[in-house]
């Protein structure tokens, strides 16, 4: 794909996502949850999950944030629904990896499916906690953490 097709393409998801998110609501018996706040942003966002077992039967969010934070956690949940936690928790190192550009999906083996989409963000510093809010607050909803803030 060529450069120019791609930013193209994640323009496009990214406004899609923003004007209809998916899970977009809050889980009233979440076994996890946490509130994320990027300050650099102003995103602030929720995260619910439902895990039974170590399956993530649900998972979801709720908040207020720039497109990018809000297409990101849409993104997000349809990643993790069905995922058990080992999966969810690879599936962030992973997406961490992409954002700050030491992963390249095109060369290295990877289990992102179409959040490859955001490779070059990294080029955006101030974007990338933007994209990464909602899975850093993932991650502390999963280790019974109340809230996050990026640094
Ligand atoms: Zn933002």
């Amino acid at each position: 794909m060529s450069m120019d097709s791609r930013a193209e393409l994640y323009q496009q998801v990214i406004l899609e996502h923003n004007k209809k998110p998916r899970n977009f609501h809050k889980i009233e018996l979440a076994t996890h949850d946490a509130e994320g706040y990027n300050p650099l942003c102003g995103d602030h966002l929720s995260v619910y999950l439902h895990v039974t077992g170590d399956i993530i039967e649900d998972v979801s969010f709720e908040g207020e944030g720039c497109a990018i934070s809000k297409a990101s956690a849409s993104m997000m949940t349809e990643a993790l629904k069905g995922k058990n936690v080992e999966e969810a928790k690879e599936l962030f190192r992973q997406f961490h990896q992409l954002v700050i550009g030491e992963l390249n999906p095109e060369k290295d083996a990877h289990i992102l499916g179409k959040l490859a989409i955001f490779s070059g963000i990294w080029h955006f510093p101030s974007r990338v906690k933007c994209a990464s809010l909602c899975w850093h607050t993932m991650n502390g909803a999963l280790e019974n953490k109340e809230s996050i803030t990026t640094e």
